[in-house]
């Protein structure tokens, strides 16, 4: 296998809150150059099938992949699961789990909305959602867009969605140690998602990596969709100092919506040493 070069180990399909079908990501990752790709859509591993056959058919390399969401420290934080066996029993039970609650949570949502005047969002949400398990917060966005509510996606996130905001409800996530203990018995490495979109104090980001590490995490994403290159470079140095193995990955869930689409992202950087080297075994290829 020649050195794969353009790797996006972070994209998101219908099966989560992405808008294209896994196929239809994976059409659009390879017309973009990449060469080895992971679908890590959110708390579930339903597309992944799917997403390894399309790859195959594509010629790409294929890492199995999904993207955790955690509570640590009273905060959502992401982490990515990188090259696991995507039937395991332990890690399909725990994100089952870590989906429930999202049917509640959006009717409360919704019930907040309509406080502000916003009727039946929970109705028009659901008419985006691809996967009933999953009912997100983007489904909600792209409602209040079409609706005419908002400009656009980040707009209803500033206005309506965040913290202290009339559509936010508070949930408990998956913790810490369950999410990399899934994706690590399942043989795959666990990767903190978008370190530069925490508010954490420096204290609290030591906390996160330090307990990540403790638990058998091993990977940090580097560059990715949400990153200026200020971050990028700081996390190339937060990678180096705790020796943790480096990810890629757009992060994107719509061609009208990314800002970074798929594939299009900065090298990293030569010092560091790309999850993928870890995870040589646990790489797909195409058949012949
Ligand atoms: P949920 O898991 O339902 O809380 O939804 C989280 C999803 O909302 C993330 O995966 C992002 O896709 C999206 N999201 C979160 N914050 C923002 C933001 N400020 N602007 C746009 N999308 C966001
Ligand atoms: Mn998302
Ligand atoms: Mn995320
Ligand atoms: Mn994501």
């Amino acid at each position: 296998m020649h050195a794969l070069s353009n790797a996006d180990l972070h994209c998101h399909s219908k099966v989560s809150d992405g808008t294209l079908e896994p196929e239809a990501v994976a059409t659009r990752a390879h017309a973009n150059g990449v060469e080895l790709w992971a679908l890590t859509d959110h708390d579930e591993v339903g597309g992944q099938a799917r997403a390894l056959a399309a790859a195959g058919r594509l010629g790409m390399h294929y890492l199995t992949g999904c993207e955790i969401s955690v509570t640590f420290a009273g905060r959502v934080v992401h982490i990515v699961g990188l090259g696991f066996d995507h039937e395991d029993a332990a890690l399909v039970q725990g994100l089952r789990e870590t989906r429930g609650g999202r049917g509640e949570r959006a009717r409360e949502m919704a019930e907040g909305l309509a406080k502000v005047g916003i009727k039946d969002a929970y109705e028009g949400a659901l008419k985006y959602v691809g996967n009933p398990e999953l009912i997100s917060r983007t489904h909600f966005a792209r409602f209040l867009v079409d609706a005419g509510h908002c400009q656009d996606v980040p707009d209803v996130f500033r206005r309506f969605l965040t913290e202290g905001k009339p559509g936010f409800v508070p949930h408990r996530w998956a913790r810490l140690a369950d999410a990399v203990r899934w994706v690590t018995q399942a043989g795959g490495v666990a990767v903190i998602a978008h370190p530069g979109r925490y508010d954490f104090t420096p204290t609290e980001e030591y906390a996160l990596i330090t307990e990540f590490m403790a638990h058998g995490g091993r990977g940090i994403e580097v560059v990715t969709g949400s990153h200026t290159a200020a971050e990028a470079a700081k996390y190339t140095e937060t990678a180096l100092e705790f020796g943790l193995l480096a990810s890629r990955g757009s992060d994107f869930h719509s061609p009208d919506e990314s800002h970074t689409d798929l594939g299009k992202l900065p090298a990293l950087s030569g010092r560091l040493t790309p999850v993928w080297d870890a995870l040589r075994e646990r790489i797909i290829p195409p058949p012949h």
